[in-house]
């Protein structure tokens, strides 16, 4: 639950978040409206005000870029997960806070999971849309329990969550797996959603923790479930 603490020597109320760290997926682009630009400032601005890190894929193009500038302004640990191949810097930018070179674009997914204790997409493309679609899989699967958030700026994914409510109406998606994606309109909004998430259980997680030892080379379920 979201709390506040007051801060004696400073006489000012802190922000208390249940999530230590957040794992932001979004474009590396920047988009053509100015209101994708205000929600990646605006959710920076909300981790910082909950004391919370932040882990992202790296860089500084498009909005992964001023995400993380946002959050490392505000003092708040940033951690970069890059591949190898991605880090020459004409491809990611420069990269503020803390950077981790990973393998592959697997061992990135499973290194941001694993640090996180929830997911957000703002918006974004082809890469967004992997990530975010990989969690909630893991969730359905019950690797994770952690909450995900979609930041629905502008009605960017109004489409995304009508194409899986057809999922559900046709017997793809179970009503379980669907309450998976949480939803908001703003930063704000969606901050205290996922602080309020309470997991439905449909997952199989036992038999798929040995694949993603496989997979990722983590030793058990609990190195992303946590
Ligand atoms: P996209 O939504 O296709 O722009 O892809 C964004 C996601 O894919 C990010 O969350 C990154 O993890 C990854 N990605 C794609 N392009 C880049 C890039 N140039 N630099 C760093 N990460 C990238």
């Amino acid at each position: 639950m979201e709390n506040q603490l007051q801060d004696p020597e400073q006489s000012v109320l802190i922000m208390r978040s249940k999530f230590k760290r957040v794992c932001v997926f979004c474009g590396s682009s920047p988009g053509k409206k100015p209101s994708y630009h205000l929600a990646a400032t605006q959710l920076g601005n909300e981790l910082v005000e909950r004391n919370i890190d932040l882990v992202y894929g790296g860089g500084s193009v498009g909005l992964m870029g001023l995400v993380s500038q946002v959050v490392y302004d505000g003092g708040r640990h940033v951690i970069g997960v890059i591949p190898k191949t991605l880090m020459p810097r004409e491809i990611t930018g420069e990269t503020v806070g803390e950077v981790r070179a990973v393998s592959g674009m697997h061992q990135r997914k499973a290194e941001m999971a694993r640090q996180a204790d929830a997911f957000i997409a703002l918006p974004g493309g082809y890469g967004t849309l992997e990530e975010l679609l990989e969690v909630i899989t893991w969730a359905q699967l019950g690797i994770h329990d952690k909450p995900v958030g979609l930041l629905n700026v502008d009605g960017y994914y109004n489409s995304l969550l009508s194409f899986i409510d057809k999922a559900v109406e046709e017997g793809f998606v179970t009503p379980a797996a669907r309450h998976i994606i949480v939803s908001a309109q703003t930063a704000h909004e969606l901050m205290c959603k996922l602080e309020e998430y309470a997991p439905k259980h449909c997952g199989v997680a036992s038999k798929l923790s040995w694949e993603m030892e496989q997979q990722f080379g983590y030793s058990t379920k609990s190195d992303i479930a946590r």
